[in-house]
C-alpha cells in the first residue's frame, strides 16, 4: 500500500542500483552504497527525496573462490518481501513498440529524527510482460548492451512514469545518479513540449528540463561511460525519442553517449571529489563541472562497540555528525578500546568464513573494493622481499582482502589470482587472507576492525572511493596515494600516510619505494613502539576526517549547492 501524500516530495533521486541492506542485492559496489547512504541522510535531515531504481531479482551475483583464488558467479537469490513492501500499482513504458508494465516494490527509510524517505525499485517480472520483458529487472550489469539500454530506459523513463502515478507531480529537481539514469531527461522533454514531437522541442523548452535536473558523474574510467549505438536507440526507444537523441548537438558517431545526455540537460554537475571535479571538467571542457565530495551515512558504517563509545561520549553524533569533532577530546584509551572490539569481531568473522585464525595483537592491514585493474589490489606484493624485510625488521604484519571483480572482467579475475599467489609465497612470515562474497556486512567489520587501510588506485582513476572514509569513522588511519577524496582528507602523520606525490599520474615504482618506506619506517614501529601514539593518530583520524566526510555533510552541500532552485536563491 502507498501511504505517502501526492507532492510531499521536492526531490527525486534516480539511481541504477542503491544498496540499503547487506543482503538485498541492488548494488554492486560503491556507487549503490553511495546511493543508499545520500537517501538516508536525506531521510536524517528530513529532505523531501523520493529514491528510484530497479529491483534485482537475481540480484548482482554470489562469489566463489576456489583454493587457487579462480572466481566463479551463481545468482543470487532472494525474496523482495523480505525487505520491501510491493506497491499496488502500474505503469508502462513503450520498449521496441510494446508497452512493458511495471510496478514497484518500496523501502521506507525513515531517519534518526523520523522522517522518511522512500525508495521505489522499479519490476517488470509480472505475467502481462513477455519473458524476455520480465527478465529485464533481473540482473544488475548483467546481459548486452541491448539488455541494458532498455534497463536504462525502465529506470528514467519508467521511474518518471512512476512519480506521475504516486501524484508527486511537482518535483523541482531530479538528480540523475550517473549516466545511466539519463533517459529521465528525454522524458520530461517530451512531457514538456508544447506539440507533442520532442524533436522539435525550443531552446526554452530544453531549458525548461535543465532548471530541473542535476547531475553527478562517478568515475573517469571510460568503461563506466555507457554508449549506445543509435541502431540500437532506434531500436529499444520510439521514434520520436530516437528522433530527439539523434538530434542533439552532442551526438557523435551515431552514438548515444549517457554521460553527454546528463550533462547536457542539466543545470549542474558534480564530480565526487575535488580532485575528480578537476579532471572531470578536463573531460567535458563544453560543461561546467564543480565537485560534492562524497560522504557516508556515518551511523551505518560505524561498528557497535565505536558507536556505543560515541553514543556515550558524544550523545549527538547520530543527529548531527559533525559533533564527532569533539572525539578530539576523548581519552585514546576509549578509542583503543573500542576498536579491539571491532578486531576482534572481524577476526571471528574471517575464522568463521575462512578457517583462518588470525592474531590479534599482529598488525592489520585491510583492503576491500571491487576487484577493477585500476585499483591495483596486488601492488603491495610487487616486491615480496620489502615485505619480509619489513614483518622481520619493524613487525609482524597480516593482511585482509575481499572484493569480487565483475564475471566478464579478466584482468580483474587474475589480480583476485595474483593475491593468492603472494599468499602462498608469503606463508612463511605472514598471513593473507582473502575473503569472498564482498558485500556490505563484510565491508563495516572490514573497515572497522583493521588497523590501517590500504588504497592504491592509478591515478587519475579513482572518483573518490568511499570505503576508506567508512575506516576513518571507526579510527582506522588510511595509507593511500593522493588520489579520489586522499587529497581533502590527507594530514600526514594525523589522519594517516600518503603513498608517493600529489602529481596527477601515477608511477608505480615511486608510489612502491614509498609505500614500502612508509611501513618500515613510519608506520608499523609507531604501531608497536607507541600504541598511545598510534591511538592517538586513530583519534584524530575521528575527528578529522570521520566527522567530515559524512553523508549528511555531503547532502548539505548538495542542498545549499546543487539542489536550489534558480530564481529562489
Ligand atoms: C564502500 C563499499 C565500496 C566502495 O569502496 P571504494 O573504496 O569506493 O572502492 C564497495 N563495495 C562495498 C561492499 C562497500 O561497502
Amino acid at each position: 500500500m502507498t501511504t505517502e501524500k501526492p507532492n510531499s516530495r521536492r526531490l527525486a533521486y534516480f539511481s541504477m542500483e542503491v544498496g540499503l541492506e547487506a543482503a538485498m542485492p541492488t548494488y554492486s559496489g560503491g556507487l549503490g552504497v553511495l546511493a543508499g547512504d545520500t537517501l538516508r541522510a536525506a531521510a536524517d535531515l528530513g529532505v523531501p527525496m523520493v529514491g528510484i531504481s530497479l529491483l534485482y531479482k537475481q540480484g548482482f551475483f554470489r562469489q566463489h573462490l576456489d583454493i587457487e583464488g579462480y572466481q566463479s558467479e551463481s545468482a543470487y537469490t532472494w525474496d523482495p518481501r523480505q525487505f520491501l513492501e510491493p506497491q499496488d500499482l502500474r505503469v508502462t513504458v513503450r520498449l521496441s513498440g510494446r508497452e512493458v508494465r511495471l510496478t514497484a516494490w518500496r523501502y521506507l527509510i525513515e531517519g534518526i529524527t523520523g522522517a522518511t524517505v522512500p525508495v521505489y525499485f522499479l519490476d517488470a517480472d509480472l505475467p502481462e510482460n513477455s519473458f524476455e520483458e520480465r527478465a529485464l529487472t533481473g540482473q544488475l550489469y548483467g546481459g548486452d548492451p541491448l539488455y541494458r539500454l532498455r534497463q536504462e530506459a525502465l529506470v528514467g523513463l519508467g521511474g518518471l512514469a512512476l512519480l506521475q502515478a504516486l501524484g508527486h507531480t511537482e518535483i523541482e529537481t531530479y538528480h540523475l545518479n550517473e549516466g545511466h539514469c539519463a533517459l529521465l531527461t528525454v522524458g520530461l522533454l517530451a512531457d514538456g513540449v508544447a506539440d507533442g514531437d520532442p524533436a522539435k522541442a525550443t531552446e526554452e523548452e530544453i531549458e525548461a528540463v535543465r532548471r530541473r535536473c542535476v547531475f553527478t558523474t562517478h568515475t573517469p574510467v571510460s568503461a563506466g561511460h555507457d554508449r549506445f549505438h543509435f541502431d540500437l536507440v532506434r531500436q529499444v526507444l520510439d521514434e520520436p525519442l530516437a528522433r530527439t537523441i539523434e538530434s542533439l548537438p552532442f551526438a557523435a558517431d551515431e552514438t548515444l553517449n549517457m554521460t553527454y545526455l546528463g550533462l547536457f540537460f542539466s543545470r549542474n554537475a558534480n564530480g565526487v571529489a575535488r580532485r575528480h571535479g578537476e579532471v572531470a571538467q578536463a573531460m567535458y571542457p563544453g560543461y561546467d563541472v564543480k565537485s560534492i565530495t562524497n560522504g557516508v551515512h556515518a551511523a551505518s558504517w560505524t561498528s557497535p562497540s565505536m558507536a556505543a563509545m560515541f553514543d556515550r561520549e558524544i550523545p549527538d553524533w547520530r543527529t548531527d555528525n559533525a559533533y564527532l569533532r569533539q572525539v578530539l577530546d576523548v581519552q585514546t584509551d576509549h578509542v583503543l578500546e573500542a576498536h579491539s572490539d571491532a578486531k576482534r569481531d572481524l577476526l571471528g568473522e574471517i575464522m568463521r568464513r575462512t578457517g583462518v585464525k588470525l592474531d590479534p595483537s599482529v598488525m592489520t592491514i585491510g583492503f576491500a573494493r571491487r576487484a577493477a585493474t585500476y585499483k591495483r589490489a596486488d601492488m603491495i606484493f610487487s616486491d615480496l622481499d620489502a615485505l619480509r624485510t619489513i614483518a622481520r625488521e619493524a613487525g609482524p604484519l597480516q593482511f585482509v582482502y575481499a572484493g569480487k571483480a565483475h564475471p566478464h572482467d579478466e584482468p580483474a579475475k587474475a589480480l583476485i589470482r595474483r593475491v593468492f599467489e603472494a599468499r602462498d609465497q608469503l606463508r612463511d612470515t605472514l598471513h593473507v587472507v582473502y575473503v569472498p562474497e564482498h558485500d556490505m556486512a563484510l565491508g563495516k567489520l572490514l573497515c572497522s576492525g583493521v588497523d590501517l587501510w590500504l588504497n592504491n588506485p592509478q591515478k587519475p582513476l579513482e572518483a573518490s572511493g568511499t570505503s576508506g572514509m567508512k575506516a576513518a569513522l571507526n579510527g582506522v588511519p588510511s595509507l593511500s596515494v593522493l588520489d579520489g577524496w586522499w587529497p581533502e582528507g590527507w594530514v600526514e602523520g594525523v589522519t594517516g600516510w600518503s603513498i608517493g606525490n600529489g602529481e596527477m599520474e601515477s608511477n608505480q615504482e615511486d608510489e612502491l619505494a614509498s609505500l614500502y618506506s612508509k611501513l618500515r619506517y613510519v608506520i608499523v614501529p609507531l604501531f608497536y613502539g607507541s600504541p598511545t601514539g598510534y591511538g592517538r593518530v586513530m583519534r584524530s583520524t575521528i575527528g578529522v576526517n570521520g566527522a567530515y566526510f559524512t553523508a549528511q555533510r555531503m547532502m548539505q552541500q548538495y542542498m545549499r549547492n546543487a539542489y536550489q532552485v534558480p530564481g529562489n536563491k
